[in-house]
């Protein structure tokens, strides 16, 4: 028995013996996140268990087409019935993180529970808060690692539209659309059974990628051309943006998604910064190229995490002492950026 048939078959006899199951993932939430979450719980709605959805914060504009993302509660928003979620699980599954502050305000609810708690996941080194890790970070998305454990708790692929839509949602958004990436074989052979199951995956694409406000390439052109900082020396550059940037072009949440993958593509760039101004912090993500770990580097100094080509963290800070910090930080990282490859 394989690693994961022997992880599922746990999985399932939790599920098999839990009525009320909570399905949680991670605070901003991504496509990722949202992607497995509705996946999942399609799949467990369709063995009629009684399945409810859970999210610390509000989720952005580009995911709220999806099929079943409207019976997500917001916990931020619907406090004491997302505290009632929580206090009636029988099981909770977390999706997307492997750290206990990911699920924000609802953080000590959950981890207070009684209900048996599992945790699927691909980052690296998972916190041990659940009392199952289904965790794979050879995976390119937690997307990717439910189409598996559905297959194998379904005994072959589930051919079911709106959830092949959903682990289509994930598994493209965690790769940039086959960009970047763990994506392997495996992602392409799950892939396989999404489409096999007709999904249109042009549509999917323009909902996701082309569905865009003209203030928001706007905002993307200010940051290009006014808001970049290039470092050729530590082969590093960055981007900040304001409030007072993001209240001129109107932003609503999901607006900057993306920038932070912009100044890869400039010729010698290995690592990309990306800084947004917050009320009373900075919220920063890391991107790089090759094998400059920017997950150690968010988890050293900006109190975040991630993956190794892809993370983010933040500093409660104003954005001016922020850089400065970071500039202090990157001078101490010059040498492995110099031989990042
Ligand atoms: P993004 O830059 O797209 O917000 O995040 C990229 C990845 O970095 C996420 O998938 C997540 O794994 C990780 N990440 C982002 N922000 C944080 C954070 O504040 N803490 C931790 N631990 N991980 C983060
Ligand atoms: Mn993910």
């Amino acid at each position: 028995m394989t690693e994961l048939a022997k992880y599922t078959k746990e999985f399932s006899e939790l599920v098999r013996s839990s009525d009320n199951i909570l399905l949680i993932s991670h605070i901003n939430p991504d496509g990722d996140a949202i992607g497995s979450q509705l996946a999942l719980y399609r799949y467990l709605n369709s063995l009629g268990k009684k399945v409810e959805m859970m999210c610390p914060n509000n989720l952005q504009e580009f995911l709220k087409w999806m099929d079943g993302s409207e019976n997500i509660s917001v916990f931020i928003r619907k406090r004491k019935k997302c505290i009632k979620l929580i206090e009636n699980a029988g099981l909770i599954v977390m999706l997307d993180f492997n750290q206990p502050n990911r699920l924000g305000e609802a953080e000590s609810f959950v981890t207070s529970s009684q209900a048996p708690r599992v945790i699927i996941d691909h980052h690296l080194e998972p916190h041990d808060f659940a009392d199952l890790i289904i965790s794979d970070p050879s995976r390119c998305s937690t997307s990717e690692l439910v189409h598996e454990i559905v297959t194998c708790l379904n005994g072959s692929p589930w051919r079911d539209l709106p959830y092949s839509e959903s682990v289509y949602v994930g598994i493209i958004t965690d790769t940039g659309n086959f960009e970047h990436g763990a994506y392997t074989g495996n992602t392409m052979r799950v892939v396989a059974d999404l489409l096999d199951t007709g999904i249109d995956r042009n549509r999917v694409l323009n909902t996701v990628y082309n569905n865009f406000s003209a203030d928001r390439m706007r905002l993307m052109g200010l940051a290009l051309n006014q808001r970049m900082t290039v470092l050729e020396e530590y082969r590093t550059a960055y981007i900040c943006l304001t409030k007072k940037d993001l209240a001129d072009f109107n932003h609503v949440k999901g607006d900057t998604e993306g920038f932070v993958n912009l100044p890869l593509s400039i010729k010698g760039i290995v690592f990309s910064v990306f800084f947004v101004e917050k009320d009373n912090f900075v919220k920063l993500s890391f991107r790089s190229k090759g094998n400059f770990p920017v997950n150690d580097f968010a988890s050293r100094y900006f109190d975040g995490g991630g993956h190794l080509n892809a993370s983010g963290g933040e500093r409660y800070d104003t954005l001016d002492n922020t850089i400065s910090y970071f500039l202090k930080v990157l001078k101490e990282n010059e040498e492995m950026l110099k031989k990042a490859e």
